[in-house]
């Protein structure tokens, strides 16, 4: 009697458990991961920017690898300078899309507009959320490309390497904001890039603590991030619809970025942010 039954049994599961794989992440992951990577160089080479960076720093950029990790649940991304290689881990990103709210900030609550234009939301907030992070590593391989330079020549353009090297998180993460709402065309019209208003207060109040979280151990490690999402809000909210033609000056900004300007002019904007139309 066990037979027919057990094998019932066997059965079921094993459909139970091919439909919830199937819709599941964890199959097309790996091609989401790696489409993101070659559309985020193809995004960045579509508006110049490597080959400005290039020119105008002189410096000479490598693209990095990707690596994709199954099992590394502490990281979303990162990118290791010694072998030039940005790591996209999956078991992280598989949690974060799961989790109720999918947030980028770490002290804060900050608004990411995304576009949905097909059926499966899960896919595109998915893609939205790889995207943003390949970002944030791309700039990193770029700012250590800037840092081998000032190793032969200390100065470029009146940024040295200990700027660059104590504001690592800061600039990847004000970049990672800046080029996501461009390359999604977001900064286009004011559906896209009203999250930046709406983030701004969020940004002032978040000034006011930093020097709590600062001193708090546990918090301060996130700090860099969460204040280079503002710097990278405010630029946006400045911008808006004209966000292309002055992406130059804000790459140049941005590698002049360091942590008392971004906090000087979120707190400005914070403060006065009718003057965001009109500076
Ligand atoms: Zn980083």
């Amino acid at each position: 009697m066990n037979s027919l039954l057990d094998k019932i049994k066997e059965y079921i599961n094993d459909v139970a458990y091919n439909v919830k794989n199937a819709f599941s992440l964890k199959n097309s992951l790996d091609k989401i991961i790696e489409s993101e990577y070659k559309k985020a160089f193809e995004s960045l080479h579509k508006y110049v920017i490597i080959e400005y960076i290039e020119s105008n720093y002189k410096i000479n950029y490598i693209k990095p690898k990707l690596e994709i990790l199954e099992d590394e649940p502490s990281i979303n991304g990162a990118y290791l300078q010694f072998v030039n290689e940005i790591i996209i881990s999956k078991k992280s990103i598989e949690r974060k899309i799961d989790s109720q709210f999918l947030n980028m900030s770490y002290n804060s609550i900050f608004l990411y507009p995304l576009y949905i234009n097909e059926r499966n939301i899960r896919k595109a907030i998915t893609e939205s959320f790889i995207r943003s992070v390949m970002f944030h590593e791309i700039w990193h391989s770029i700012d250590f490309s800037i840092l081998h330079k000032l190793v032969k020549d200390s100065t470029i353009k009146d940024i040295d390497y200990f700027t660059i090297s104590k504001n690592l998180e800061l600039r990847a993460s004000a970049f990672q904001v800046v080029i996501y709402y461009l390359v999604n065309g977001l900064h286009k019209d004011e559906k896209g890039y009203i999250a930046s208003y709406a983030n701004i207060p969020t940004c002032r109040n978040y000034i006011e603590e930093i020097n709590e979280l600062q001193n708090d151990e546990d918090k301060n490690k996130y700090v860099p991030y969460d204040l280079g999402f503002c710097y990278g809000n405010i630029i946006v909210a400045k911008y808006g619809p004209s966000l292309k033609e002055n992406i130059y000056k804000i790459i140049d900004d941005i590698i002049h970025l360091d942590k008392e300007r971004a906090i000087d002019v979120i707190k400005y904007y914070g403060d006065n942010p009718d003057k965001l139309l009109h500076d």
